[in-house]
């Protein structure tokens, strides 16, 4: 079977060193927010050009803390999209903010121009949390000038696009502040759950710092109402010596295998992701718009030995949670664009051990795709 992520492949590319860190970590006897942390957020820094990276402890905390820092309130509403991991809104409900929701695109991202008429008719809107949704850069020459043009705070949803770039820019430098997810499946997954904030600002990097870890200023001087949310040595040690020195490799992996999924698959009945020019994804998933019932396209696929996945089967808008009375959210338009990705999308396996003769077979098995 071609699995969506093979986690089992990865354990014995990192295993040695992996064991290397856990017996470092254990023998520094220093296991929360220590040299580890430390080295880890100046390597991403460094790799992503800009001035702060704060690890915290997962996708979700990274995009809550970041509103927070900017100091978002309940009042506020804050632009979104529907199609993403529930995370995305989850973590503006939790601020109390309100989000609104506008369509997305042709390719399953935020339609900016739909976020440009909200911002115009709307000056309540003060937030807006943009996703770079399966790898894919929104364009943020556009997102940057409605940032200065409605003075929008954004933060930057980069949980799926670490290392995409829209032209010369790497996604996360347009916002104030970006969240990316370390999470298993994700391009730079760790061993279990972590998080990180990026940002070009001190005092942003500053907040961010003390609400991860209890709002603290000093050690037992709480200002801020915190969080929990830390990073561990070991999760840090592991990324540094096992997972960081693999990214650019694993991301030109999943480039490569994009590539021959273009000129591979040729079949009326599936629509492949077309970016512009600019757009340059890091193929987080690979997702082809079908014709025919997802269900049975998936059938179809584990007949020929391959799994495949829905992102996402159900909008965000529709969940249960957010019909609760209490639950405030708005939505601007008739997100024709969301529901027909919600029931025509399907994700195939682009991780970075696919070896040519899968890659080949997932081809084959999308040719043959009738109904
Ligand atoms: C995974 C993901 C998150 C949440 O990250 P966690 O680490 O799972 O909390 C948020 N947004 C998007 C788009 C994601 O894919």
């Amino acid at each position: 079977m071609i699995v969506l992520n093979d986690f089992v492949k990865q354990w014995s590319l990192i295993k040695n060193s992996a064991q290397n860190s856990l017996n470092r970590v254990g023998n520094s006897g220093w296991l929360i927010l220590g040299k580890e942390v430390e080295q880890f957020e100046t390597n991403l820094a460094n790799l992503l050009g800009v001035k702060f990276a704060i690890g915290c402890a997962n996708g979700l905390d990274a995009l809550e803390i970041s509103l927070r820092s900017l100091n978002i309130k309940p009042n506020d509403k804050v632009l979104t999209t529907p199609l993403s991991a529930f995370a995305t809104t989850l973590a503006i409900l939790k601020t109390g903010a309100t989000p609104v929701f506008v369509d997305v695109d042709n390719q399953g991202l935020i339609d900016l121009n739909q976020c440009e008429s909200a911002l115009q008719n709307d000056p309540a809107i003060r937030f807006m949390v943009p996703v770079h949704l399966y790898g894919h850069p929104l364009n943020l020459k556009d997102m940057s000038i409605l940032k200065k043009k409605y003075n929008t705070k954004i933060v930057e949803d980069c949980a799926q696009a670490i290392l995409a770039r829209f032209a010369d820019d790497f996604v996360g430098n347009v916002g104030d502040m970006a969240a990316i997810s370390l999470y298993p499946t994700k391009n730079l997954g760790c061993l279990g759950d972590g998080g990180v904030i990026t940002t070009e600002s001190e005092s942003l990097a500053q907040m961010a710092r003390s609400l991860r870890d209890y709002g603290q200023t000093q050690k037992y001087v709480h200002e801020f109402i915190g969080f929990n949310s830390r990073l561990d040595e070991l999760q840090a040690a592991i990324l540094n010596e096992s997972l960081l020195p693999h990214l650019k490799n694993h991301t030109e992996k999943r480039m490569s295998i994009a590539q021959a999924y273009l000129q591979g698959i040729k079949n009326p009945l599936i629509t492949l992701p077309s970016l512009t020019k600019d757009a340059q994804s890091v193929w987080h998933l690979f997702p082809i718009l079908i014709q025919g019932s997802q269900k049975a396209f998936g059938q179809h696929m584990l007949n020929h030995g391959v799994q495949t996945a829905i992102h996402y089967p159900i909008l965000i808008t529709e969940q249960k949670a957010l019909q609760s009375t209490d639950v405030k959210f708005e939505i601007l338009a008739d997100l024709k664009n969301a529901k027909h990705f919600a029931n025509q999308q399907i994700s195939l396996p682009i991780h970075p051990f696919l070896t040519t003769e899968e890659i080949n077979q997932v081809i084959h098995a999308c040719n043959q795709w009738i109904f």
